[in-house]
């Protein structure tokens, strides 16, 4: 037995300590009850001697059953860890991380900036970036795809869309905290990048994380609470913590049409943010009607399926250009209809895809 325990405790001593008092316990239970039972049963005393041997040989069988049971987990979430390394890896290795854009604009359809949006490519086209994003954060590697990402939105910046226009960046607690600062300031600075973070960011233990938002918005980048109500932000944190811009979390704004209730808590969450002098953005906007209540509820950022849908750089660019040259004609408002949704690859979304940085059908010029 001591073997065996030692044995277990060069994997995890913890688990062998643990291992250990319980089997004492165990022992000690099972030679009592067997002796009860057996007493009962035929009527004169078990020997000492006969308890002993039942007691450990089915403690021993415990201790077996319990280890390999412990090695067969440990195993499989060894291999889950390397299986999400590789996937995320691979994904970098192969450039397989390109960057949709979702136009955000004001309340009079002029576009104001674009949420970068990681998509994967993959053998069946251009998918959604959640199993990435999962496995990158059980790997440990938001750092490095994070940079993937940086690398893909710099090169986008370059070849097509310029930095005119500003864009936002979303990073999850684990890259600000991982990817060194200084690279990170010298390659946003100045390009116009923005940063989402949501609320989490705030309850990190690194006391770090904040100092390091607050750096990166001292050079020059808006800080953007993303899905803002879903987490755990205290009214104090929204005075205390460096954001400038609120974006109301998707899931209240997507039920505005058919419930008050949600209606009342976006009006409320814009008016804090009036309040506070916080801008605001509203996010998942799919009709007129959720668009309208939002204007007359003193909204000043717009994002959603109704508006746009998120885009490939291209697209982006042209909406860019119809926006540059609609301000220069003296129009404030832009019309454009983005036949590019390629990198939106569910067909639903395809068939309702109404992209256009005028929330107002038919009224751009
Ligand atoms: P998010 O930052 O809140 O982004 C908004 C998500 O809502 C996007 O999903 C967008 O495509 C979708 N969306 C926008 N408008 C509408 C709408 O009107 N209706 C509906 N139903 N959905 C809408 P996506 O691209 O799948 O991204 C999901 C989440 O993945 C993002 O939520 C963000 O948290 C994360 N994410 C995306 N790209 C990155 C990235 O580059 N880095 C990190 N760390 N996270 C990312
Ligand atoms: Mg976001
Ligand atoms: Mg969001």
């Amino acid at each position: 037995m001591k073997r065996l325990l030692a044995h277990l405790d060069r994997f995890h001593v913890p688990f062998g300590v643990v291992l250990l008092a319980t089997a004492i316990v165990c022992a000690v239970m099972v030679m009592e009850v067997d002796r009860l039972v057996f007493e009962a049963a035929v009527g004169r005393p078990l020997t000492r001697q006969a308890s002993t041997i039942f007691a450990v040989s089915l403690v021993v069988a415990l201790t077996l059953g319990w280890s390999t049971l412990d090695l067969v987990r440990r195993r499989a979430e060894t291999a889950r860890l390397r299986q999400a390394r590789r996937h995320v890896l691979s994904a970098i290795g192969r450039g397989a991380i390109t960057m949709a854009y979702q136009p955000i604009v004001d309340r009079a359809g002029v576009l104001k900036g674009f949420e970068a949006l990681m998509r994967v490519r993959g053998p069946d086209g251009i998918g959604p970036p959640a199993a990435l994003l999962a496995d990158a954060a059980l790997a440990g590697l938001d750092g490095p795809l994070t940079r993937a990402v940086l690398a893909r939105v710099l090169a986008d910046q370059d070849a097509t869309l310029g930095q005119s226009v500003p864009i936002t960046v979303n990073f999850s607690v684990r890259a600000i905290r991982d990817i060194d600062i200084d690279w990170l300031i010298t390659t946003i600075a100045g390009r116009g990048l923005n940063i989402e973070v949501t609320e989490d960011a705030f309850f990190d233990d690194d006391p770090h994380i904040l100092e390091r938002l607050a750096m990166l918005r001292g050079a020059g980048s808006r800080l953007y609470l993303d899905d803002f109500g879903t987490g755990y932000s205290s009214l104090n944190h929204l005075v205390t913590m460096p954001i400038d811009v609120l974006k109301i979390d998707q899931s209240f704004v997507r039920q505005m049409d058919r419930s008050e209730r949600h209606r009342n808590l976006c009006r409320a969450i814009i008016d804090l943010a009036e309040t506070l002098d916080l801008d605001i953005v509203a996010e998942g906007i799919e009709t007129q009607a959720t668009f309208d209540q939002l204007v007359a509820f003193g909204c000043r950022g717009f994002q959603g399926y109704y508006i746009a849908r998120p885009m490939s750089a291209a697209a982006a660019m042209g909406i860019i250009a119809q926006s540059a040259a609609s301000a220069a004609s003296g129009g404030m408002r832009t019309t454009s209809r983005n036949a590019d949704s390629a990198l939106e690859t569910k067909p639903s979304a395809r068939r309702t895809n109404r992209v256009s940085t005028n929330p107002t059908p038919g009224g751009m010029s």
